[in-house]
């Protein structure tokens, strides 16, 4: 073990500081060691490599000091920390031996090989808008990020529209009543397409799909495998595989035949809602800014009917107990209800 890796032994019941440094993957040991010398420090707590947009990068947790929680000195801890965030860049990780302290609830093990007999809870910290457990930054809310007309806010997709041009289903299956052999999905039901239709029965049949039921009362199953093809469907197996409603309608709407069926493709589209910012017209960081308390919030609009916005990994149950609205949230509520939430909002002056 090179001099300057200090994993403390679990005996040692000191709490460790420590601010991570990169460097690139293949840093030598003693590139680290000159590295620390020049930069005043002596020991790293631990070693992990870690993903970036750019490629695996070593990750050194440097020590910045460490000492008893009960016995030590406020001002030494306050700039031992100091230090570390200013290091750091922001981030700090404590090593904290777990005879030594209480764990705190949130508490996740060392990660990377950090402690090699997990006697130490790692606590994360960082300053500014960032996530120390996942690395997320956040960029500092400006009041265009809040404006879907504004290219700094809107939802890149529909840049703001909240709706896109698609294929609209029920243009394409007008009448539910009808059964796929007599003609429920409509496009194909032209000689031009006359191969699509039976290509449909054909695979229908060898799936169990009923022929003969109308659309209405074909199953949610029944009715994906239509639209959306075999499961298993791989591309280029046109003859082998039941493409689905979908694939041909992208088969029309691709560049070598967009031009030779245009009437064709604007019968069966329309404006339907934008499923990436699902109609809120706004970026996902945009709608992840919430404003308010939860009581304030729960007084104008039930917990159950707030905005989830798509991509936003919330577990069931606690998105309802999340303080505040979102934009899209109060840009649903009407009038009386806006004038109450403001009313009670306490915002500080904006002394700018
Ligand atoms: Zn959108």
């Amino acid at each position: 073990m090179p001099s300057w890796c200090s994993a403390q032994l679990p005996s040692d019941p000191r709490v460790v500081l420590t601010f991570p440094v990169e460097l690139p993957t293949n840093t030598s040991a003693s590139e680290v060691e000159q590295w620390l010398s020049a930069s005043g420090f002596t020991k790293v707590q631990a070693e992990r490599e870690v993903a970036t947009p750019t490629g695996p990068r070593k990750v050194l947790d440097v020590v910045a000091d460490r000492f008893r929680l009960k016995n030590a000195e406020k001002v030494r801890v306050i700039e031992a920390i100091e230090t570390a965030l200013k290091r750091g860049a922001g981030r700090l990780n404590v090593y904290a031996p777990k005879e030594e302290a209480a764990p705190r609830p949130d508490a996740e093990p060392p990660q990377g090989g950090a402690s090699p007999s997990g006697a130490f809870d790692l606590w994360r910290y960082s300053t500014g808008l960032h996530c120390p457990d996942s690395d997320r930054r956040y960029a500092d809310p400006i009041p265009s990020a809040f404006s879907f007309n504004s290219a700094v806010g809107a939802c890149e997709v529909c840049r703001g529209f909240g709706r896109v041009i698609g294929v609209d289903y029920n243009l394409v299956i007008p009448n539910d009543k009808l059964t796929l052999r007599a003609g429920a999905i409509k496009p194909m039901q032209t000689p031009a397409w006359q191969e699509c239709q039976d290509d449909l029965m054909r695979h229908a049949e060898i799936a169990g799909i009923p022929r003969d039921t109308p659309w209405s009362k074909l199953t949610p199953e029944q009715k994906h495998w239509v639209i959306n093809g075999t499961p298993s469907y791989k591309e280029g197996q046109w003859g082998k595989q039941w493409y689905g409603v979908k694939r041909f309608f992208a088969y029309l709407e691709s560049k070598a035949l967009q031009n030779a069926h245009p009437v064709m493709l604007s019968k069966y589209r329309s404006y339907t809602p934008c499923e990436t910012c699902g109609g809120a017209r706004l970026k996902l960081e945009s709608l992840l800014w919430r404003i308010g308390s939860k009581d304030l919030a729960d007084s104008v609009l039930s917990p159950t009917k707030r905005f989830m916005p798509a991509g936003c990994k919330v577990e069931p149950g606690n998105s309802e107990a999340l303080p505040g609205l979102c934009l899209h949230d109060l840009m649903q509520l009407p009038i009386d209800k806006l004038r109450h939430f403001f009313g009670r909002i306490d915002a500080p002056a904006d002394t700018r």
